[in-house]
């Protein structure tokens, strides 16, 4: 579904990328796991085709780059790590902005496009603050409204930049538990980058390890989340053994 080679990103004259490749096939969860400032944010905004880059990103069976931004975005839905979000705008307004594409040009929003927008508040637990402004959300509903009007946007490509980071643990299980639900339901392929790299063992199928922008390990979650690359790459002392579930379970240990 998704498939990136020889991906390289230049940001003011500096190299982010170089010579990035992943695959995510339909129905598949990758996440994006590396250091601060490895380029996991910038390799998310190139795949949905923000950024200039150079090399391949093919979605669908379609060079991104060749998209018109309305297919694009029926396409793929991009939550970003730090949105600038409207103060005065209400939840459900701002989420309804994910129908976007859908809305004809001049033209308003149809009664499914708001009944979509309902839905997506309810399965996020955030009906009950549809009609509040943006600005007097908490950090955690912030993100959870930033997931809610990527959901509203119904396509089969979920881009998430680390949609957990504000939530506390209960929501965190919540929004994971919830796209995993979606993907399975909907044969959604998701790519999150995710700096908790316990959750990232948890729920996807495959890492992608970037360091210094580039893919340094990339397989399955046992292969790549070894306390040898948790060393070399986040400069952290921790042990790996399998949780309950088979999939590595890490902890800190004080050096
Ligand atoms: P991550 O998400 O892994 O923390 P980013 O993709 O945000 O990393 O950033 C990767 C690198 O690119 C960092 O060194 C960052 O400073 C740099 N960078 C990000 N955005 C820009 C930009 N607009 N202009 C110049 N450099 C940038
Ligand atoms: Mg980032």
């Amino acid at each position: 579904m998704i498939s990136v080679r020889s991906l390289d990103v230049a940001l003011a004259g500096r190299t982010v990328l170089s010579e990035v490749g992943l695959e995510a096939p339909a129905g598949s969860w990758l996440a994006v796991i590396g250091p601060n400032g490895a380029g996991k944010s910038t390799l998310l905004r190139a795949i949905v085709g923000l950024l200039p880059y150079g090399g391949d990103v093919i979605v669908d069976g379609q060079p991104v780059r060749s998209l018109r931004p309305r297919q694009r975005a029926r396409l793929v839905a991009y939550a970003p790590q730090s949105p600038v979000l409207p103060a005065d705008m209400t939840v459900f307004d701002y989420t309804l902005l994910g129908r976007a594409p859908y809305i004809p040009h001049l033209g308003r929003e149809s009664r499914h496009d708001r009944a979509v927008a309902g839905e997506v508040l309810e399965r996020l637990d955030l009906d009950d603050l549809a009609g509040r402004p943006m600005g007097q959300l908490s950090g955690g509903e912030r993100q959870r409204v930033v997931l809610a009007r990527a959901l509203a946007q119904r396509t089969r490509v979920l881009l998430l930049d680390e949609p957990t980071t504000a939530l506390d643990l209960g929501h965190q299980q919540q929004v994971m538990e919830l796209v995993d639900r979606l993907r399975l339901a909907d044969d959604l392929t998701v790519v999150t980058t995710l700096h908790d790299l316990s959750l990232a063992g948890q729920y996807a199928d495959s890492l992608v390890l970037l360091a210094g922008g580039r893919v340094v390990a990339a397989g399955p979650p046992g292969e790549v989340l070894t306390e040898e690359a948790v060393e070399a790459h986040f400069g952290a002392r921790v042990s790996v053994a399998p949780g309950p579930d088979g999939r590595p379970a890490m902890t800190l240990v004080r050096p």
